[in-house]
């Protein structure tokens, strides 16, 4: 193995191990918890190696670098989820690659995502970004809709066509009541959730927890968690 991969497989165990031992902790079965590796910031060369080493969910939060990564692993077996804040002029772009959009925030993006899935004829996968830091009726300075705007946009997704409406997102908020309290915004997340799933059973998705927060997603109940730094390096600079 080369030194890259040396490495990457070793951040993987160290990560595997920290999500096993957090379901150990919470009762659960490691199968319930799926991996999606946070890719931006690092080149196609880093996804092959990550496919490689049986990786098979990766994620990305800007159009312009994720588009030509994705193209250069078309033949690898990657699910790809978008996560970043999406303008809708990006929507087509973004449906050329990923599977899984988790950061869908408002109306307008939930018609452009259906009309850009309906032309291709293909079905995509939706989560409700939940900002835990937005005032009533305002969206989070990172993107996502407030929690008394939840309902309301997942109704919407639900009924749109080409779309399909898996769960929840969130992104432990850095200000505000749950600013370094993630157990206590992960719960809000889950009775989010809970009552989403009353309405829509099959939107069982919840998708929290990054590299310095994975273990209490994973107490809360989340089905994904999304590690960038843990596998691949701390990023330099913002990213
Ligand atoms: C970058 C990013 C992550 C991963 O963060 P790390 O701290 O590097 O694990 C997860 N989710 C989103 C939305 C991100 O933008």
């Amino acid at each position: 193995m080369t030194d890259r991969k040396e490495q990457l497989a070793a951040n993987l165990a160290k990560v595997e191990e920290r999500i096993t031992a957090a379901c150990t902790a919470a009762g659960r079965d490691r199968s319930e918890v799926t991996l999606v590796v946070v890719t931006k910031t690092y080149p196609a060369s880093d996804v092959r190696l990550l496919a490689d080493l049986g990786v098979r969910h990766v994620a990305e939060n800007r159009d312009q670098d994720a588009a030509p990564k994705a193209a250069a692993c078309a033949d690898t077996p990657l699910t790809w989820h978008f996560v970043g804040q999406l303008q809708t002029n990006k929507v087509r772009s973004v449906l050329g690659y990923a599977a899984e959009v988790q950061s869908v925030d408002r109306a307008r993006l939930v018609t452009a995502l259906s009309r850009e899935a309906v032309r291709t004829g293909r079905e995509v996968g939706c989560l409700v970004q939940v900002a835990l830091d937005a005032d009533e009726g305002a969206r989070g300075e990172r993107g996502g809709v407030g929690p008394d705007g939840v309902r309301e946009l997942a109704d919407l997704l639900a009924a749109a066509e080409g779309l399909r409406l898996d769960g929840l997102m969130t992104v432990a908020p850095l200000s505000g009541p749950y600013a370094g309290r993630q157990r206590a915004a992960f719960g809000r997340l889950m009775d989010l959730s809970t009552a989403l799933r009353s309405e829509h059973p099959a939107a069982n998705m919840v998708s929290a927890g990054m590299s310095g927060d994975l273990e209490e997603a994973v107490a809360a109940g989340a089905t994904h968690v999304r590690v960038g730094s843990a596998v691949l390096g701390v990023r330099p600079g913002l990213g």
